[in-house]
C-alpha cells in the first residue's frame, strides 16, 4: 500500500500537527520556558500523531534557531533529524527490539554528553513491547537520567506499561481525531495536490478511517487518481456505502420485507465480509437510537459524521419506534456469533432483519 500523501504531508511543526491541540501547547510551551521533564509517554490509539509529535519535540529541544518553541526545520539539526541520521536522537522501535541489551546499550550511552545538540533524546515507539527485564533496566536510567537525557515513550497500550515506569514519566493521552479534523487535514491535501474526489467520496473516507489520520490518508492515496463515487468507495475498500446502509434502515424501519431483502442481497453479492457489515451495521443502528434519545446527539455524532447523514439518520430516528430499533439491534448482536458457524455467512444477519420486521 502507499504511504505518499501520509509522508509527504506529515507535520514538520507543532503547528502543523491535526488535533490533540491541548497537548501540542503544553510541549511547545515547555520547550520555549525550558521546563523539560526528562521522560514523557505518548499514549492513544494508532494514527493520531505519537512519534509524529515525538519527532517535532525532538527536534524542538534540538533546534539550533527555534521560534517560541517550535523548530525552524531547517536548521542542520533539524533536518538531520528529519532524515532520521541525527546521532543524538536515537528511535527504536520496541516491537522488534524489546530487550535487554537494547537498554543495556542505551544505558552505557546515556553516559556520554550529546555530540551536536543540547539533548540526547530517545524515542521508543510501542513502549508496552519491552520485556519485563527491558522495563527494570529502563526504570533504572529514568531514576536517575543525565540532564541531557530525554525519553520520549510512545504506546498504544499505556495499561501495558509497568506501574514504575509511568510513575516517572509525563504522560500525555493522544485522542482519535474528530471527523471534522481529518476532512480538513484530508481538504488541505486534496487542494494541494489538486485532486478531484466528490464530496459525498471524501465523506465516506473521513467516517471509514474512524479517527485514525494515518488510516484516512493512506486510502485518499489509493484513490486519487481514481475516476470516484461514494459508491465505489464501498468495492474499492471492501466496507459498506454508507448512503447503502442507511436504504436498508429505511426499510427496515418501515417494515417493508422485500425492500429490505434486497438491499441487504446487494450487500452479499458485492462480497464485504459479513462481519465488516454487521459492525458498521450496528455502528448507524447505534447512532440512530442515540439521536432518538438525546438532545446533543447532533453536536456529539458531527464529531465523526457529516451533516447530510447526520440529517438522514435523524429522519431515520423518526421513522423507527424505539422498540423496534432496540429488538433490531438485539437481533443483529445475537446473528454475530452464528456467522462463522452458518455455511451461508449472511443467512444469520438476514433472518435477523426478518425476524425484526414482523
Ligand atoms: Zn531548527
Amino acid at each position: 500500500m502507499s504511504h505518499v500523501f501520509y509522508r509527504k504531508y506529515r507535520p514538520k511543526t507543532f503547528r502543523e500537527v491535526s488535533g490533540q491541540e491541548f497537548i501540542v501547547k503544553v510541549l511547545q510551551e515547555a520547550v520555549h520556558r525550558e521546563m523539560i521533564s526528562h521522560a514523557y509517554l505518548l499514549a492513544g490509539p494508532r494514527g493520531t500523531g505519537k512519534t509524529t509529535l515525538a519527532r517535532i519535540l525532538a527536534k524542538a529541544l534540538n533546534c539550533l534557531k527555534p521560534k517560541q518553541g517550535n523548530p525552524c526545520g531547517l536548521c542542520e539539526n533539524c533536518t538531520s533529524i528529519e532524515k532520521g541520521f541525527f546521532v543524538d536522537v536515537v528511535e527504536m522501535d520496541a516491537a522488534s527490539h524489546r530487550g535487554i541489551d537494547e537498554i543495556r546499550q542505551i544505558k552505557e550511552a546515556v553516559e556520554f554528553q550529546p555530540m551536536h545538540s543540547q539533548y540526547k533524546i530517545y524515542i521508543i515507539d510501542e513502549a508496552h513491547m519491552l520485556t519485563k527485564e527491558a522495563c527494570n533496566a529502563l526504570l533504572k536510567i529514568l531514576e536517575e537520567p543525565p540532564r541531557y537525557v530525554v525519553f520520549i515513550l510512545a504506546t498504544t497500550e499505556p495499561e501495558k506499561m509497568i506501574p514504575t515506569v509511568l510513575s516517572r514519566v509525563q504522560r500525555f493521552d493522544f485522542k482519535k481525531l474528530t471527523f471534522k479534523e481529518v476532512r480538513q487535514k484530508l481538504t488541505r491535501i486534496i487542494k494541494e495536490e489538486s485532486l478531484t474526489i466528490p464530496d459525498d467520496a471524501l465523506t465516506h473516507i473521513c467516517y471509514l478511517a474512524e479517527g485514525c489520520l494515518r488510516d484516512a490518508e493512506m486510502m485518499l492515496d489509493q484513490v486519487a487518481h481514481i475516476d470516484l463515487t461514494e459508491h465505489n468507495i464501498q468495492t474499492i475498500f471492501n466496507r459498506p456505502s454508507t448512503v447503502k446502509m442507511m436504504q436498508l434502515l429505511h426499510a427496515i424501519a418501515t417494515r417493508n420485507p422485500s425492500t429490505s431483502l434486497a438491499e441487504l442481497t446487494e450487500f452479499e453479492v458485492s462480497s464485504i465480509p459479513p462481519v465488516h457489515f454487521l459492525r458498521d451495521l450496528l455502528s448507524l443502528a447505534r447512532k440512530v437510537t442515540l439521536l432518538k434519545l438525546h438532545k446533543d446527539a447532533p453536536a456529539i455524532l458531527s464529531k465523526e459524521m457529516s451533516k447530510e447523514d447526520i440529517a438522514t439518520l435523524t429522519l431515520l430516528a423518526e421513522q423507527f419506534e424505539l422498540n423496534h430499533l432496540t429488538t433490531l439491534i438485539q437481533n443483529l448482536i445475537e446473528s454475530r456469533k452464528n456467522i462463522y458457524y452458518s455455511p451461508i455467512p449472511f443467512l444469520p444477519i438476514e433472518l435477523a432483519i426478518i425476524q425484526s420486521l414482523s
